[in-house]
This record gives C-alpha cells, structure tokens and sequence, in this order.
C-alpha cells in the first residue's frame, strides 16, 4: 500500500515485514505498506529508519523494483519477514523534496505565460539541487523572468490547493495539460493541479497548498543550443540567495560608482567602451609593429619592444618575419594578464638562446619553450621590463 500517496505528510508508520533479501552489503526489505517514496516524477527517493525488535535498518534508499516498492538498507542486527516494525522517513529531505516538486510544477506554468511553446525535458527535484530542464525557442531573457518569478511568488502567496486526482488514461488524452502517455503504464494516470493554474501528469509527492514554498527565486540559468537549465531555491535558501545577490549589487555599483538601478545601463556602457578601447589598442599596436626600428649592439640588431593588450600570435608571425634578417635578435614582449615574451634570432647566429631565455624566464616566475633560434613563454607581467633588460644586458656581454 502506498502511504506517500494517500498521506504525504505521514513521518512515521507501523507496518509488516514481507520479505527480506541481501543484495552485496544491503538488505533489501519490503513491507505491507509504507511512507517511503521510491521516487518518480523527476523527484528523488526518500530515506529513514526501520525499526524491528532485534535490530534496525537505515533506509539509504528506496526503489520501485516491478511495481513493489524495495527499502534498500544498512543492517544493525537482524529484522525478521513477517515482524512488526517502526518506519520513520527521514522528514527534512522529503519536505524539502515536495516542496521543490510543487514549485517546479507551477514555476514551469509561470514561465509558460512569458515565453511560448516552452518544454519540459525533464526535471531534476534532489536535495540541494531543483532544476527544471527546458527546451525554448525563445531566448530566456532576464526581463520575462523576472515577470515569471513575480508571477510565481504571488501564486505562492494566494496559497493555492494542490489536488491530486486518478483518471483514466483515455480520459486523461483528451485533457488539455501536461502528459507524456508514451511513459504511463497501466491504465490510470494520477494528475496533480494546482487549482485554478497548472496541470500535469505527475507520480511525485507534492505539499497541499503553494504557500508552503514559501519564496521562490532562480538561482543560475545554463543553456546548450536551444535547452536550458533553469535551478532553483526556495524558501529560507532563497532568501539567503537573494540577499546575497543584493550585497553583490550594492558592492558592485559602488566600485563602478553608480547606483544599483543604473547598474545594468552601467555595465553596458563599460562594455561597449571596453570593446572600443580594444579596437584602437589593436590598431595602435598593429602600427607600432610595423614601425619597429631595431636598435644595435655589437654588431647585432635588436628589435625590442613590450606591448600590451597585442594578440601574441601577431608578435610571433612579426618575429618570425623580422629573424629571416642576417644578425636580427627580437625580443618582444606582451602584458595582459601574463607576461608574455618571445625572443628569436636569427638561426645562423652563434648566440646559446637556449641558456638566456631560461634566466629570462625565471626572472618572470614562469616558464617558456620552443626551437634553439626561437623561444616564447609566459610569467608575471610586471617582471616583463626585467627580463628583457636581462636578455639585452646577456647579449651585450656576449659581444662586448
Ligand atoms: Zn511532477
């Protein structure tokens, strides 16, 4: 008998042993009846205690094995076929569990009003994880979401009835809500409503009313082509969430020194800023690189420069081209991030490259790599001027 579905608020129960069996570490017990949900519906299993007169079974999971319901446990002394038992579930997992079921039940149909021919892939209702996984033909802006999270907010607060009803399959067919019959055996279908607002075709355990939720926000959207993931957090979770992503807001409007509703208008603007000094940057460096003028030692040419914000491809094509020259040392240098610096020659010089990129590279915290005539590597950005003094001064000594 299933107690989950006739009481899901039942926390403990008596019942009586059917069968034992051992599988690997675990005993498997199944009982006359139980409040243990074997999970379904994208909603996971619950876990307890089942208490016997000469030992106890912790519940680390419950499953639906050719519809009979299997205690899957960890053993502390012996429970007997045909025994009476004590069964506790353990309450915060499975509350937490239907409530995030119910949420995503009606948080689907408050996205459906702002975004059309929405799709539930599937559902992933666990504890510390509720995310609902959607295939949309639309972008999911933030704008329409936040519409949609209001929406959800305030059906939680009209405390809404969920209803659970059994109907045919063939009635169930020819009924306007969610269901995918290709999934449903048997012949009845249990359907779950949130009265006055969504309906879908359902095997979990859900909460009576919407304002059991409590507060419901999303937490992070992921997307691969046109399915995304939404998670969620409710209740005191949510709260905390939120009042976390308003530290982050107040915090971050202060260092760009706006107020937090100009914050999005703000970030925007240093974005298509940053875009445009990023242009010119380009073009500076691009004219800079054609007009390197070397520099002479000894009888060598150097060509030395440090950039920054230069693509070190262009820095390695230029060295590659500039080397082809008889007596060309380059040394060119990047800051971003990293330092990056390369230093070539050309490849019939008598100059051990090889020993003098290494020191270079050590002054900089890093490492490099490449040919004997030609070697790149990256290290902190503010040692870049060091180590190429360093390489100019090794070849000066070389010469002098
Ligand atoms: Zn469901």
């Amino acid at each position: 008998m299933e107690l989950y579905y006739e009481d899901p608020y039942l926390k403990s129960f008596t019942s009586k042993v059917n069968s034992v069996s051992y599988s690997n570490s675990h005993a498997l017990i199944v009982l006359e009846k139980t409040a243990f949900f074997p999970g379904g519906g994208g909603q996971s299993h619950d876990t307890g205690i089942i208490v016997g007169k000469k030992g106890s079974a912790k519940v680390v999971e419950t499953r639906m094995e050719k519809n009979i319901v299997v205690h899957l446990c960890s053993l502390n002394g012996v429970i007997e076929q045909g025994e009476g038992v004590q069964c506790r579930i353990d309450w915060d997992r499975r509350y937490e569990l239907m409530r995030a079921h119910t949420a995503q039940h009606m948080f689907f149909q408050c996205l459906s009003r702002f975004f059309k021919d929405l799709y539930v892939v599937k559902d992933n209702i666990d504890v510390g994880r509720h995310a609902l996984f959607i295939r949309s033909p639309e972008q999911i802006d933030f704008a329409r979401l936040a519409e949609a999270e209001k929406l959800a907010n305030q059906v939680i607060k009209e405390g809404r009835r969920v209803i659970v009803r059994w109907m045919k399959k063939e009635e169930a067919a020819k009924g306007d809500f969610r269901i995918k019959l290709d999934r449903i055996k048997g012949n009845e279908v249990r359907v779950v409503e949130i009265e006055g607002f969504d309906k879908s075709a359902c095997s979990g355990v859900h909460v009576l009313s919407t304002n059991e939720i409590g507060l419901l926000a999303v937490t992070r959207i992921t997307k691969e082509g046109n399915e995304h993931t939404l998670e969620f957090e409710f209740g005191d979770k949510a709260r905390d969430f939120l009042l976390d992503m308003k530290k982050i807001g107040m915090s971050a409007s202060s260092i760009l020194q706006t107020y937090p509703e100009l914050l999005e208008r703000t970030a925007d603007k240093l974005k298509q800023e940053n875009l445009t000094l990023s242009e010119q940057l380009k073009e500076l460096n691009e004219a800079l690189l054609s007009k390197l003028e070397p520099t002479q030692k000894g009888g060598i040419k150097i060509y030395s420069k440090i950039f920054s914000g230069m693509d070190a491809k262009k820095l390695m094509d230029k060295a590659g081209e500039l080397i082809k020259e008889e007596n060309v040392l380059v040394i060119l240098g990047n800051k971003g991030e990293k330092g990056f610096l390369l230093i070539a020659k050309n490849q019939k010089m008598n100059v051990d490259l090889n020993s003098i990129a290494e020191k270079a590279f050590r002054v900089m915290e890093g490492k490099g790599g490449g040919k004997e005539y030609f070697m790149s590597g990256a290290g902190k950005a503010e040692k870049l001027e060091e180590a190429v003094g360093l390489v100019i001064n090794e070849i000066g000594d070389l010469h002098d």
